[in-house]
């Protein structure tokens, strides 16, 4: 991040970048809420935006008429207020006790996943002589954070005697709606409407309910609700290989950096750490200045692609901290050609999927791992034509 009083151009920035297109961004948002419409959207930005900018991105959800913004750290929340952002702001994590004060100084909306910490809650705000903001959290089938749905009654007849806690949303999270087979997250679903059923059973108003994260925005209609929390979907990537992207989103986001050196490799001179990467005839090979210490995962070594002049090329030897070398065999390039690790060029693309997969992870990592050190420049494009079949 470049945080000095320096103002860079583009020309004198770092040439490895990310470009991040808000207006696509903003299209995402759209067509996920025409989607769930008339549920309302809780746009999600924690890990930096997905890699995308925090504060850049939220900016723009707000812009773009999201309900309100989700977090998974207090940290993050803060960020996003002291840029001004007013919006209601859900963070996901747990919470320290000592964190309470700062929540509701700065009127974030706390997770209550037990009964003991709805209590510390609604302590604190006594003190502070405020209402606290608060979501109920439940565990339908993650065993991560949340009250369990058999024992959630607790949590929600202690909710209605808080006095100053006001209980705004009440939610849980799927473990598997993106996957191909939904029976574990129907019977999440159903353990969600049991808990829910409390206040229809007591003539009380519903919270707002929200439990569907990006696959179940794709695969499970009727888990929209009151509210969704898309993470990944906003940012134009599938949340995985069984859940087809079935709304008009795409990726907002290019890697791209230069060819920084070229030579010719003789046969049998070894290239990068480890010797890892031989060849028995000479070839043309460039070095591009990005590397595991920016994000490119050293376990792309030897596996990924990028793109230079329109072509694949495959990397060749280890990544390094900083560097990493392309194999152009015969193809040409010069100093300072555009490369593409992610993204389009011309008529070929790498997505966030396909470095998933030689590097053996998923998109949701490719894309949060990419970190500060790696400047954001934000542009805006005006939406493609639909694509001629
Ligand atoms: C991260 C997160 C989401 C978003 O998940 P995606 O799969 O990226 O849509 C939604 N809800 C909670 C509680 C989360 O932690």
């Amino acid at each position: 991040m470049l945080t000095s009083g320096d103002s860079f151009s583009d020309e004198s920035i770092r040439p490895t970048r990310v470009e991040v297109d808000l207006g696509q961004l903003r299209r995402n948002l759209q067509a996920i809420q025409q989607h769930v419409g008339p549920a309302r959207v809780m746009a999600v930005v924690k890990a930096n935006g997905y890699g995308h900018g925090l504060i850049p991105v939220a900016h723009e959800m707000v812009q773009a008429g999201a309900h309100s913004l989700g977090v998974a750290l207090l940290e993050e929340a803060l960020l996003l207020r002291e840029a001004g952002i007013t919006t209601p702001i859900l963070v996901f994590g747990g919470i320290a006790e000592t964190q309470i004060p700062l929540f509701l100084r700065h009127q974030l909306t706390l997770t209550a996943p037990s009964v003991e910490k709805l209590h510390l809650i609604d302590a604190a705000a006594a003190a502070m002589g405020i209402t606290a903001r608060v979501h109920l959290k439940i565990d339908t089938g993650m065993e991560r954070l949340g009250i369990h749905y058999y024992s959630a009654e607790r949590l929600l007849e202690a909710s209605l005697q808080a006095r100053h806690v006001c209980v705004e949303g009440i939610y849980s999270h799927f473990a598997n709606a993106d996957a191909a087979d939904l029976a574990h997250a129907r019977l999440q679903l159903a353990r969600f409407h049991e808990v829910l059923s409390f206040y229809e059973k007591r003539s009380l108003p519903t919270p707002l309910r929200h439990i569907a994260n990006s696959g179940a925005i794709l695969q499970l209609p009727e888990s929209h609700l009151d509210l969704v929390r898309p993470g990944i979907l906003l940012y134009g990537v599938s949340p995985s290989r069984e859940c087809p992207l079935t709304l008009p989103v795409r990726p907002a986001l290019t890697w791209k950096s230069h060819v920084a050196y070229f030579k010719v490799v003789q046969p049998g001179h070894p290239v990068s750490y480890g010797s890892t990467w031989i060849s028995d005839h000479p070839v043309r090979m460039v070095t591009v200045p990005v590397g595991y210490g920016d994000g490119y995962f050293r376990a792309l070594s030897n596996k990924a692609q990028v793109l230079i002049r329109g072509q694949r090329h495959p990397i060749a030897g280890r990544v390094c901290m900083d560097q990493v070398m392309v194999n152009l065999e015969w193809g040409t390039a010069y100093y300072r050609d555009e490369v593409v690790l992610l993204g389009h060029q011309d008529e070929e693309t790498i997505l966030a999927e396909d470095l998933a997969d030689w590097a053996g992870t998923i998109a949701y990592e490719v894309l949060t791992n990419i970190n500060t050190r790696v400047p954001r420049i934000y542009t805006r494009t005006e939406p493609k034509p639909p694509a001629l079949s």
